[in-house]
């Protein structure tokens, strides 16, 4: 046995399988900490949505630990000081975490490194979140990629990801380790309880991962033909515990290997983070500049409309809805909810992106800011701003049965399909036997369509213009 005690410092890797920063320390003497660090994640600390997860994630991962001899200690401050700190009470000269490529924690890993140096002691951070490190692909000239088909092109053309490594079976402590908090006094679970149905839909840690992943086995057949029906099961959801690291994108890789499609939305998330470490700028600056003179309106009003899921369009409200219950959104509905948002009421995308970052449980600094831009039209390979989603052809094509609408906004239930995208042409008699007074019972649509299009594109002509 290497008899040097290390430190193992769990991040957005809350996983023992397939975790090879902590199985290079099986061996060692360990002591495995966590840091809650809200203030050098500054405007991006964890949101309401993800503070619920990652307190039941880290409860998984603490047992998770102890079945295998080692506690996971638990603190809440400055990871600078922090970590230099536990490293030195245990006489460990080599603290070890997965590598984070969101830029707050690119820069406090940085300081967290600097201090530790100057005790002699170093930081080593392996790759785990993402199947290649942002840095190993290169256009032909060199450059990073910001168009997402050669990129994945010259992702699919690197040797096969290794297979997944085992969790170690067994852990040994460290001597001395210090006591951490509790749990509970990290204080993560949200006061207001309007989480209290997620439980009914996601489990998170580890095993809730595997899970997860046993049951996407299921739909990825069906993959290429269900994914854009929300009312069907035909994604994975493995968002959150992708996000948090409960399962390695190389796990997902050899689980779904030979599912094409599947495998493409593997690839935008690789392609996501490789544009957010190439532009630290991305969550908060438009990468295409011309749109930081896209003529945004400011009104309070809209923008709770549209979070409440109250903008009189269903298949937006449905959308929101459902996000603000479970905690997650169907893809499609996140396109034509972002797309609404930044086009029909003309809102910033910054206040959508802000939403999603505070009621998403898988909200993702590099995923959500390369989509809300995507959407948005300023992102480097995006959707044309031009192109405009229709929020009731997009019902009628992808909910045509109206099941999604009825589950999220029951007001509507009773209305038949062929009005449940657009009550406001159903006839006042269909509309009373549904037993719906527009503007009582549901709200009135929010802005016409066709006004709302033609605003949002005579602002983008005249910065296109300017
Ligand atoms: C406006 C907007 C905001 C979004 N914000 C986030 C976010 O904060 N976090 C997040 O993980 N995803 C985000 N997405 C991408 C996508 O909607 C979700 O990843 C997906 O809906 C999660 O469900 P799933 O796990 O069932 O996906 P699946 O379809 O089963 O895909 C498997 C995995 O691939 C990745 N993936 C899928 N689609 C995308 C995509 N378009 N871009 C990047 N990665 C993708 C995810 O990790 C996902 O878990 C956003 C999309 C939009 C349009």
């Amino acid at each position: 046995m290497h008899a040097s005690p290390a430190l193992f410092w769990f991040r957005q890797d809350l996983r023992l399988a397939d975790n090879p920063g902590l199985f290079g320390l099986r061996t060692r003497p360990l002591l495995a900490a966590f840091v809650l660090d809200d203030e050098a994640a500054g405007a991006w600390a964890y949101g309401g949505a993800q503070r619920w997860w990652l307190h039941h994630s880290l409860k998984a991962l603490g047992e998770a630990l102890e079945a295998r001899g080692i506690g996971l200690h638990l603190a809440s401050g400055d990871s600078a000081e922090i970590i230099p700190r536990l490293a030195a009470a245990i006489g460990a000269e080599e603290v070890v975490a997965a590598r984070m490529y969101e830029p707050w924690a690119v820069r406090r890993d940085g300081a967290v490194a600097r201090a530790l140096a100057k005790d002699g002691r170093s930081l080593t951070l392996e790759t785990g979140a993402l199947l290649h490190d942002p840095d190993g692909l290169r256009t032909g000239a060199g450059k990073p990629y910001s168009v997402y088909t050669p990129f994945a092109r010259a992702l699919s053309a690197q040797p096969e990801a290794p297979p997944p490594l085992p969790a170690p079976q067994a852990l040994h402590p460290a001597a001395e380790a210090p006591q951490g908090l509790a749990l509970d006094d990290l204080g993560l679970l949200p006061r207001r309880d309007w989480w209290r149905e997620f439980p009914q839909h996601w489990m998170p840690g580890e095993a809730g991962a595997q899970r997860a992943l046993a049951d996407a086995g299921k739909v990825l057949p069906a993959y290429g033909s269900a994914r854009d029906f929300p009312a069907r099961a035909g994604t994975s959801r493995l968002s959150p515990h992708l996000h948090f690291g409960e399962v390695s994108p190389r796990q997902v890789f050899h689980a779904a290997r030979g599912e094409g499609a599947f495998l493409k939305e593997l690839y935008w998330r690789e392609f996501s983070y490789h544009l957010l470490a190439h532009r630290p700028e991305m969550p908060e600056q438009p990468l295409r500049p011309e749109f930081a003179r896209m003529p945004w309106r400011r009104d309070a009003r809209a923008l709770r409309a549209w979070q409440q899921g109250r903008t009189g369009y269903p298949f937006i409200d449905a959308g929101m809805r459902q996000l603000w219950r479970t905690g997650w959104m169907h893809n499609r509905v996140r396109m034509a909810t972002a797309s609404f948002l930044v086009k029909h009421l003309l809102l910033p995308w910054q206040e959508g992106e802000a939403w999603f970052w505070d009621t998403l449980l898988d909200a993702d600094l590099a995923n959500n800011s390369a989509n809300w831009q995507w959407v948005a039209g300023s992102g480097v390979d995006a959707s044309p701003f031009f192109r405009i989603f229709n929020p009731i052809t997009q019902g009628e094509k992808f909910d045509a049965d109206g099941a999604y609408v009825r589950e999220w906004v029951p007001e509507l239930a009773k209305l038949p399909a062929k009005f449940l995208h657009c009550p406001w042409l159903a006839p006042a008699e269909l509309l009373s036997k549904a037993g719906i007074e527009l503007g009582r019972d549901y709200p009135r649509a929010i802005v016409a369509h066709e006004e709302a299009r033609a605003r949002a594109l005579a602002g983008y002509a005249g910065i296109r213009a300017s």
